[in-house]
């Protein structure tokens, strides 16, 4: 059983400084968005913004009153935002993202007090992340007691993928003790994008795709048959691709390099890999992709070079974990909007049969498109994510 027509779904994206909403209507095909929002700059200048499904800002940054600047004066003033539009109707379910739901949850879940205090458990998993998740829950929990919710996964997408691809080559206790292993992460929009592939291509949705979601954070991931197989997240958000500001993968020789040689110390280690590294680090100028493509600095030609070259390596690394390749698709910030960075891709992956269509690949769209040229022998496509959508859903089909 799921939530009735036309009751009102929330789905709550929480991070450190931020909390995301979007308010959903449920209707007999999928959730349709109402409104949308966020609270940013909490602890340090909290303002509010809302939105309505087209786009149209209702609220424009506005201070949230208070002294506290918290994740709970924050969600009090959404919730109270939110109230006065929806004019007394009622919340059914709140749907959250929950980064890290480690081997234990495989699936959506309702939260029960059990629930959270696993959730809880896991927060060294994912120390910069899963407790901002964890905050939201336990707040909505005293103000909206009645309205069930339930926790999402980043991981849940992957935790089927064969358990080489889980492994690094540690003692194998580590993995079976310590839950040191691949979990991989971005699942949401995978599991959008596996929902939508159908449609687009039955060919693929039924064979081998690369999923390629290049955003701030990025990652990529093999697809057979639609369901997850390989990625290029492991233990935390820091392998793989390089990122706004993340390393991406790199020597575990280096960080012990830069403990017993440079001196540094886990927090500022931590600094480095995740916040001053990647296409910032590398360019020295931004961590945004426009910025550098708008520079002529030759760092931030470098910083997109090596974006570029370890996407293409990764394409071959994940189409060898699917023995070949039917379909390449793009999405997130920078692979739905950013024609030049597909089109170097792309012009990497000849060898693999991919062959760009520059007409298709210039078109600017929020719908999803095909790319390629006729006679590639691999479909490549751009096809937004919508995470919040699959949460809607995800929660919508939990409570019963
Ligand atoms: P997040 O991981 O925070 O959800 P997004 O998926 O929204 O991030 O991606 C944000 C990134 O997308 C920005 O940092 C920027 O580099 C990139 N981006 C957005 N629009 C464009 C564009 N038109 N051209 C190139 N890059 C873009």
């Amino acid at each position: 059983m799921t939530t009735k027509q036309n009751e009102l779904i929330l789905v709550i994206n929480a991070g450190s400084s931020s909390i995301k909403f979007s308010l959903f209507e449920n209707s007999a095909a999928d959730p349709v968005l109402l409104y949308k929002g966020l609270a940013e700059g909490i602890y340090v200048d909290p303002k509010f913004t809302a939105k309505d499904a087209s786009d149209a800002k209702l609220v424009s940054a506005e201070a949230i009153p208070g002294s506290a600047k918290n994740h709970d004066e924050a969600l009090r003033h959404m919730l109270a935002w939110i109230n006065g539009v929806i004019n007394g109707r009622k919340i059914a379910v709140i749907g959250h993202r929950v980064v890290h739901g480690g081997t234990k949850f495989s699936q959506p879940v309702v939260v029960t007090a059990e629930v959270v205090s696993e959730l809880e458990k896991l927060i060294p998993l994912a120390p910069l992340h899963e407790p901002h998740n964890i905050t939201p829950i336990k707040i909505l929990q005293g103000l909206l007691p009645d309205v069930p919710q339930v926790a999402c996964f980043d991981t849940a997408f992957h935790a089927n993928q064969p358990e080489l691809n889980q492994l690094y080559g540690l003692p194998y206790e580590f993995s079976q003790q310590e839950g040191i292993r691949r979990y991989g992460f971005h699942g949401l929009s995978y599991e959008y994008i596996a929902s939508v592939l159908p449609q687009i291509d039955a060919r693929a949705a039924e064979g081998r795709t690369v999923v390629c979601h290049l955003g701030n954070g990025s990652s990529m991931a093999a697809l057979q048959a639609c369901k997850g197989i390989a990625s290029t997240m492991g233990f935390t958000a820091l392998e793989g691709l390089p990122m706004g500001t993340r390393t991406g993968s790199i020597d575990a020789g280096v960080v012990l390099h830069l403990l017993n040689h440079l001196k540094m110390d886990a927090k500022q280690i931590e600094d480095l890999l995740y916040k001053k590294s990647g296409l910032l680090g590398m360019s020295g100028i931004s961590s945004d992709m426009r910025d550098l493509e708008a520079s002529d600095s030759p760092r931030a030609k470098l910083a997109i070079d090596y974006f570029v070259s370890r996407i293409v390596r990764e394409t071959g690394s994940l189409a060898a974990a699917l023995q070949g390749i039917d379909a390449l698709v793009f999405t997130a910030g920078i692979g739905e909007n950013d024609a030049l960075t597909r089109a170097a891709v792309c012009a990497q992956l000849g060898w693999l049969g991919v062959i760009v269509d520059p007409a298709a690949n210039a078109v600017r769209s929020g719908e999803p498109r095909r790319i390629s040229a006729e006679d590639s022998k691999v479909a490549v496509y751009v096809i937004p994510t919508n995470e919040e959508l699959m949460i809607a859903r995800q929660a919508n089909t939990c409570v019963a």
